[in-house]
């Protein structure tokens, strides 16, 4: 890796990144050497000089992301040993199988690898930048993903337009850089088939982070009427259906998504009579609803994507779990979640609470639930945890 300058860190600031924390604000920056640019590899060094790690440098409030720890040079290996750890720790948690060939590869901090998320679509690769420097590493990672993955991957797709700070997302990359897939592509979850369209659909083209919850939604879904709100390409109506669900009504407020859940349920051969989709606002579909659902999901986007605006989000959560809990019928299932990384565990809580109160409903916690095995947390990194998601017994 050539190293472009260097980033001399302010007496004591050493202390977060001997813990392995793998941001440096900039407020800890003593001085900088070198002619840096944004994206370029830098040495983190103490003031006394010593080296304590190496990363992508770019201004801002967190102005390098460690990638790699110690005083060692990263070589030109280093993509594909981190990628080579990254596969070793799905297969560790049992990834994929027969039945589950979609896994999240790369998790960001989680893995050793700040700006980079790489989600895996049964032989195609959707990579996926947050920091100019990963921006411009992206062939090499294409490589080191082919070297790594083999036989088992003929593509990969480049998508950062939405992800990248403004100066390089005005300079469209997306495409591909190895292969041609072709879209829709058909994946299995727990042996439901989902279509993936990583051209087009948000994000990387599909929700892997619900996989267990999908699945654990199936254990509530028998014969019961299932009201499944922000559904996008309908993951939890499919596997509610899958469980014998006697209707499932899917909600969402893009008419794309709707169309994909469309799609999913008529890939999964379900009777459509048992199925129902609208195009809407989750808020407006609620109103004056009758007690007519057993077990509803709340699955909504981040509400919050920075600090300043998390009190407006735990508004948003507040009103919406109200809602729902007003209209769920006595004994129903409540499936909540929050993807806000800045709205933490208790507070996201505390919030369902008093939308309990709020609604006059006797409420349970049966379930805490969270993102899965191949979306890791660093212990080093706690940040990295931001799905958080309860099941509620709602009388
Ligand atoms: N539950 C999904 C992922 C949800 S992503 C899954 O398992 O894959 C969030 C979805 O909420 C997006 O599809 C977005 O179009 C939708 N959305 C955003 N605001 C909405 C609103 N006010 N009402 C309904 N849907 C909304």
């Amino acid at each position: 890796m050539t190293i472009s300058g260097k980033v001399v860190l302010k007496q004591g600031r050493e202390q977060s990144v001997l813990r392995k924390h793998p941001w440096i604000f900039s407020g800890g920056i003593a001085s900088t050497g070198g002619n840096l640019g944004d994206g370029d590899w830098v040495e983190v060094c103490t003031d006394k000089g010593q080296t304590l790690a190496y990363g992508h440098y770019q201004q801002g409030s967190i102005t390098v992301r460690i990638l790699s720890f110690g005083p060692s040079q990263p070589d030109r290996h280093f993509y594909v040993s981190k990628l080579n750890d990254a596969l070793q720790l799905r297969h560790a948690a049992g990834l994929p199988t027969s039945a589950t060939n979609a896994f999240r590869l790369v998790h960001g901090e989680g893995d050793g690898l700040p700006g980079l998320i790489i989600d895996y679509y049964d032989g195609v690769s959707v990579v996926q930048a947050h920091s100019y420097g990963m921006h411009n590493d992206r062939e090499l990672i294409a490589k080191a993903l082919l070297d790594v993955l083999g036989t088992s991957l003929h593509t990969v797709y480049y998508k950062s337009r939405a992800t990248l700070p403004g100066k390089v997302r005005e300079t469209p990359a997306d495409g591909y850089l190895s292969g041609m897939g072709v879209v829709p592509h058909i994946i299995l979850e727990h042996q439901h088939k989902f279509y993936v369209d990583w051209e087009e659909g948000q994000k990387t083209g599909f929700f892997l982070d619900q996989r267990e919850n999908r699945k654990l939604l199936a254990d509530f879904s028998n014969g019961k009427n299932v009201l499944n709100t922000f559904c996008y390409t309908g993951g939890f109506s499919v596997y509610a259906l899958k469980a014998d669900a006697r209707l499932v009504h899917s909600v969402d407020a893009s008419e794309k998504a709707i169309e994909l859940t469309r799609k999913n349920i008529a890939l999964n051969c379900f009777d459509p009579e048992t199925h129902a989709c609208t195009a809407t606002d989750t808020f407006e579909f609620l109103k004056n609803k009758e007690a007519f659902y057993d077990v509803i999901v709340l699955d909504p986007p981040a509400f919050a994507k920075h600090r300043d605006s998390r009190h407006q989000a735990v508004k948003g959560y507040q009103r919406l779990n109200t809602e729902a809990m007003k209209v769920i019928r006595r004994g129903g299932i409540l499936f909540t979640f929050s993807c806000s990384q800045v709205v933490d565990r208790q507070l996201f809580y505390d919030t369902v609470v008093s939308a309990a109160i709020q609604a006059g409903r006797d409420v349970k916690v049966l379930h805490h639930l969270t993102q899965p095995a191949d979306h890791p947390v660093s212990m080093s990194h706690p940040e990295g945890e931001y799905l958080k998601g309860l099941v509620l017994y709602v009388v």
